[in-house]
């Protein structure tokens, strides 16, 4: 491990070598590193925009350790509307990290995997089915539900089918209202666990999208019976330092940055602040 690497403080240089538009909000942006970064599924980086700021994203690309990252990235303010409008091939960038725990996959081994997406939350959760593909045989099914607002609104759609056909792997996607052309299912994304057809005892979620997605997901996976102890939810909000300093993502004793972002919902269901 280089000193770079050592020194949390520290961003390793690295260059955008692409920019790929997912959606009109949202953007992949791909980079070179000038040193391998070894990351988990779930943990996330803080990405530099030298001159703008630093803002953090979970990787959207395989986990281990290489010096390609992809980052898929929504527009929502100061650093990230810097990054859509301006930021092309041979730009500079600083990465720190990588951060938190990210996906307890020892847990999932022999389980049924519920992966439940919306939205830009689409973006930790392909860094995670990427994850549980590696090794796809260690669980008993990989069950993907996604949903956007409309079929536009999707990201990686041209790797859904690839997904879909991987061993005991099925993939089930919703848009929010209907639209000209869409045949499928319409409705928010916890339509998609009406007819739910796993073993709920034996299986594990994890659910990445908006607070208020997470909410009613996790109150629907409850209602249909699930452990909160199996629900582990990526909770993108707001924090700075990235390593349990600044206290600004703290969910009573734990820190989002720290102890996830994919905290455990049977760990902080009793505080109050879960869901912003
Ligand atoms: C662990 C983690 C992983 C993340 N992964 C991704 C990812 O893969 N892709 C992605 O697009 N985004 C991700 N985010 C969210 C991303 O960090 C924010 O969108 C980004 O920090 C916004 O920076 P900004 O300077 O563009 O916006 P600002 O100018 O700081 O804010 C603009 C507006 O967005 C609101 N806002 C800013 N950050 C957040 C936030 N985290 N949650 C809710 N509202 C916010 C502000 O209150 C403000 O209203 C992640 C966040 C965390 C904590």
């Amino acid at each position: 491990m280089s000193e770079k690497m050592k020194n949390i403080y520290y961003p390793i240089d690295a260059e955008v070598v692409d920019v790929v538009t997912e959606t009109s909000t949202i953007k992949t942006f791909k980079f070179k590193l000038s040193e391998p970064l070894k990351f988990r599924a779930g943990q996330f980086v803080q990405l530099t925009v030298p001159g703008i700021g630093e803002a953090p994203f979970t990787p959207s690309s395989e986990p281990g350790e290489s010096t390609d990252l992809e980052i898929t990235i929504l527009r929502t303010g100061r650093v990230t509307d810097y990054l859509h409008d301006f930021i092309k091939p041979g730009d500079p960038v600083g990465i720190r990290g990588p951060f938190g725990e990210g996906y307890p996959f020892d847990k999932f081994k022999g389980k049924t995997v519920l992966v439940v997406g919306g939205g830009v939350g689409l973006a930790p959760m392909r860094a995670g089915i990427y994850g549980l593909f590696q090794n796809i045989d260690d669980y008993k099914r990989v069950s993907i539900k996604f949903g956007a607002r409309t079929p536009n609104d999707f990201c990686f759609t041209d790797e859904f089918d690839t997904w879909a056909k991987k061993p005991h792997t099925d993939l089930k996607l919703t848009i929010d209202r209907p639209f000209p052309g869409w045949t499928g299912t319409v409705g928010v994304v916890t339509v998609l666990l009406d007819d739910l057809d796993v073993d709920i005892e034996d299986t594990y979620v994890i659910s990445c999208g908006p607070d208020i997605m997470l909410k009613f997901v996790t109150l629907k996976l409850l209602d249909l019976g699930f452990d909160p102890f199996h629900i582990y939810l990526s909770m993108n909000r707001r924090m700075s330092c990235g390593f349990g300093k600044c206290h600004r993502c703290n969910i009573g004793p734990y820190y989002i940055c720290k102890d996830g972002p994919d905290m455990c919902y049977g760990e902080i269901m009793n505080y109050p602040n879960v869901f912003g």
